[in-house]
């Protein structure tokens, strides 16, 4: 790119989504009109002698070094690697949390940085980075409209009855402790083309979605909205997840650090990176890995599997409690769709809810119609792609478009 990227007029139209973490930043080329994603790539052990831009443009993967790049270094490659022929009309940003001040996606500007610097603290991992990639970006494209979309704003419809913790109230007002809530990009994109394959408005249509891929969560949707969802002040609250531990007893963090002397940055790092499947099984965080393992007859990871699963059933009973109906259970993310063992074994647990699943639909992830894997007369149960980028792409669309 060069210049072209912002000139030219009579091309095809694209978002260009970036999601800028500490050393990394990955990003899309999402073309409008189509739909159609036309380049992923990722720039890693940004600001290192090891600085690495990796992309893919349909199913040919590209390399390049770039020792000491910084982030505005990566975004300057990003550019030569965009195809000609395509117009970039805006940057989506990918921003983890939004605290409560975004409920929506908006426009960056200064603003909107300092409303992010001043909810850092809710995401100290994430939001600083996620500023440093807005003023880079800015940097590269200063003629391109900037958005920010928040993993949190789909949540912000949540009721105080469910976002509250039972804890000292001056811990929200003054401290912002409630439950926030992740993933709300794929659960409104999952959710929205739930509705299209059910024949509903979406304002009428009611699920409870699993997204289940490193991080998991589940949300119940109600009329369209979220009601309710398993992630809380952090991403480490709720379903069982890679390494995560998801719900424990909160005093499990005073238990162990008296039990083996571990400071409480210890036992986040523990709760955060060594629980989860990786934790009970002992050998890996990734799914394929374990299913393999169990297949094999390794008890670990097939126990791993089951708190997985169990745990998954019974938030999802208990996301119940948020809606009026249930038109819908849906599975998404890279276990949701491509793991029937594991979405086999949560079902199982739901019997009480009328669900009966088709083993030989679920083995193949879903009918070629809605993604169904439930059996005529059950409860519905589908397997639905989710599509971040996608999402992001038409958030900033609209956003631009205002
Ligand atoms: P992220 O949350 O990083 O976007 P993904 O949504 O890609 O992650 O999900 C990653 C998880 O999906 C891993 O645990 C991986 O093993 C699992 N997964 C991907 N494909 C399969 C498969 N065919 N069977 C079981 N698990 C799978």
């Amino acid at each position: 790119m060069n210049d072209s990227v912002e000139k030219q007029s009579n091309q095809s139209k694209a978002v260009l989504v970036i999601n800028c973490g500490s050393s990394s930043v990955k990003f899309a080329l999402i073309d409008l009109m189509r739909e159609e994603l036309l380049i992923t790539g990722l720039a890693e052990c940004v600001n290192s002698l090891d600085t690495l831009l990796t992309w893919k443009v349909g199913k040919d993967k590209f390399t390049k070094a770039l020792p000491e790049a910084t982030l505005v270094d990566c975004l300057g490659e990003v550019i030569k690697v965009l195809p000609s022929d395509v117009e970039v009309i805006a940057v989506g940003h990918r921003v983890v949390h939004g605290g409560e001040a975004f409920t929506s996606s908006v426009k960056i500007d200064a603003d909107v940085l300092e409303g992010l610097e001043r909810c850092s603290n809710l995401a100290p991992l994430h939001n600083p980075a996620h500023i440093a990639g807005m003023r880079a970006s800015q940097k590269v494209f200063p003629k391109l409209p900037q958005v920010a979309v928040f993993d949190t704003a789909f949540h912000q419809t949540i009721p105080p009855h469910a976002y509250l913790y039972a804890v000292p109230y001056s811990w929200y007002t003054e401290q912002g402790v409630r439950r926030y809530g992740f993933h709300g990009t794929s659960h409104r994109y999952v959710a929205g083309e739930t509705a299209r394959r059910l024949g509903k408005p979406l304002g009428e249509t009611s699920l409870i979605i699993a997204h289940l891929g490193n991080g998991c969560s589940a949300c119940a949707i109600e009329a369209g909205q979220s009601a309710d969802t398993t992630m809380g002040i952090t991403p480490l609250e709720g379903l069982v997840m890679g390494t995560r531990s998801g719900d424990v007893d909160p005093s499990i963090h005073a238990f162990i650090s008296k039990s083996l002397g571990w400071s409480l940055d210890r036992v986040m790092t523990a709760l955060n990176t060594e629980s989860g499947l990786l934790g009970i099984s002992g050998q890996s965080n990734d799914m394929r890995t374990l299913v393999s393992a169990m297949e094999a007859g390794d008890d670990r990871a097939k126990l791993a599997i089951e708190v997985f699963a169990y745990r998954l059933a019974k938030a999802i009973m208990g996301l119940t409690a948020a809606l009026s109906k249930l038109d819908a259970i849906v599975f998404t993310g890279g276990i949701g769709e491509n793991s029937h063992q594991v979405r086999a074994r949560a079902l199982e647990h739901l019997r009480v809810l009328g669900v009966q699943v088709d083993h030989e639909l679920n083995a193949q992830n879903g009918d070629a119609e809605q993604g169904r894997i439930s059996k005529e007369g059950s409860l519905l149960c589908l397997v639905v792609e989710t599509n971040e980028e996608l999402m992001i792409a038409r958030e900033t669309l609209a956003i631009i478009a205002l």
